[in-house]
């Protein structure tokens, strides 16, 4: 017996959406073909979406799950945004672009989005990576102290800086509220008169262009372009063309107490931080909106499976945490651990970002490989990704390209 024809999406199936995220009440009434199905509401499809309706577009933007879910890469509660880059100014210069968006949305949003802690990052040694920031930042005109030993002991005393030479403070940086920033933004996107759809869109088929999207309710999704912004699923959907060229690994995350009445870890005492340790980085967060202290290794974990992986922290990577508070916020070492998380960062080769047209659908665009630092870059991403699909791109960045993805990991990018 043949198959039963797909149903086309209908409004009936845009109300059935669950939209969870606080404000997002107005469903879309578009029954029309859209211009432009986003695939995946994480940071870099929200601002995609956005983007391409701020320009005129009518969008569709869909997530199997929700915006900024607590099993995406998205859905953390707090994300650092820094210009420190070493010498891949390109991400410096994404990070300064998007910061301006940041401070704007967090604005017009109820509760903030961007805490100004300013980022401090700290070396044993006049590390190549130090060199060329400094560099990049004087280039750039990007404000940036130089902290030494002495000056580091005395401005954070709750730090033990045994070892370390110097630090690097962007007074201008701080913490995006990651979860309530994509939800916000959606939020946006919906009242300007986008619509939100939860489904589960199957992998795309067709030899030259997608026609239409199947799901795993049975809709059909049809538009004129399709971007998929998957992050970490973005193999799934692509495993032929993606499989060996996206590695999600599992990272884990820590949420401390400070001792009672100590102020000491408090936004204003202390700004968000990366313990640069010869590459080997574990950063974090001051206690911000009393979530706790945030720490946490920044070295790739196993791989993992977005779908099947247990959120649960390893007993071998909380010792580990303790160990490192204990040498660096001694304060902390034993203080009781009131959070934990595990997400997954969804790596390219190198770092590097990915925002390419498909090699052989013509009208489907890959948005991803955020690797564990691409939050911070959304704005610019949703940009980038939308001068690309209108045709709009002054010039095509060589290292967002899928050509420069190999297939073996060899991160340089932090
Ligand atoms: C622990 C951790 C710490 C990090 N720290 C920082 C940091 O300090 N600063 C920084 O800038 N970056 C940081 N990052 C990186 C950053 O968070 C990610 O790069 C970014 O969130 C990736 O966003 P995304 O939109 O690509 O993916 P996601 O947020 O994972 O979104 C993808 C969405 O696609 C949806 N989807 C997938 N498949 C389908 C389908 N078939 N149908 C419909 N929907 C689908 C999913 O449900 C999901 O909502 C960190 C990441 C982690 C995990």
């Amino acid at each position: 017996m043949a198959a039963p024809p797909r149903t086309p999406i209908s409004r009936r199936a845009l109300v059935a959406g669950t939209l969870a995220a606080a404000g997002m009440k107005r469903v879309g009434a578009a029954t029309s073909k859209p211009d432009v199905a986003v695939v995946g509401a994480g940071v870099f499809g929200a601002w995609t979406a956005r983007e391409l309706q701020r320009r005129g577009r009518r969008v569709l933007l869909v997530d199997a799950i929700g915006p900024a879910h607590a099993g995406a890469s998205s859905g953390g509660e707090s994300r650092m945004t820094r210009g420190l880059y070493g010498g891949d100014e390109v991400y410096t210069r994404m990070a300064l672009d998007s910061l301006e968006a940041w401070k704007a949305l967090s604005d017009r949003s109820a509760l903030p989005l961007f805490h100004p802690t300013g980022v401090l990052m700290f070396f044993d040694r006049d590390e190549p990576f130090a060199r060329t920031s400094r560099a990049a930042h004087v280039r750039l005109g990007l404000p940036l102290q130089e902290l030494s030993h002495g000056e580091l002991e005395k401005t954070y005393p709750q730090v033990r800086w045994d070892g370390i030479a110097f630090g690097l403070l962007e007074p201008g940086f701080g913490v995006l509220m990651a979860r309530r920033a994509v939800q916000t933004l959606v939020a946006e996107f919906i009242a300007a008169g986008g619509d939100y759809l939860q489904e589960a869109v199957l992998p795309p088929t067709g030899e030259t262009r997608i026609e239409s999207l199947a799901t795993r309710s049975g809709a059909a999704l049809i538009a004129g372009d399709y971007v998929f912004a998957c992050g970490p699923w973005l193999p799934k959907l692509f495993p032929g063309l993606l499989g060996g060229r996206i590695f999600p690994t599992r990272q884990e995350v820590f949420f401390f107490a400070p001792p009672p009445g100590d102020a000491r870890f408090e936004p204003g005492r202390l700004p968000g931080w990366a313990d640069f340790n010869g590459g080997d980085i574990y950063y974090g967060m001051p206690n911000l909106e009393s979530r706790g202290f945030k720490i946490a290794r920044d070295r790739h974990g196993p791989a993992a499976d977005p779908d099947t992986l247990e959120r649960q922290v390893s007993a071998d990577g909380l010792a580990d945490i303790r160990a490192y508070l204990a040498r660096r916020f001694p304060a902390l070492a034993a203080q009781p651990l009131v959070e934990s998380r595990v997400c997954q960062y969804e790596n390219s080769s190198n770092g590097d970002l990915l925002i390419d047209r498909h090699p052989l659908l013509e009208n489907a665009w890959l948005v991803g490989a955020g690797s564990g630092h691409g939050f911070k870059h959304g704005p610019a991403v949703g940009r980038y990704a939308a001068d690309l699909l209108l045709g709009q791109l002054p010039a095509a960045e060589p290292r967002f390209s899928l050509s420069s993805k190999a297939s073996a990991q060899d991160r340089s990018v932090h």
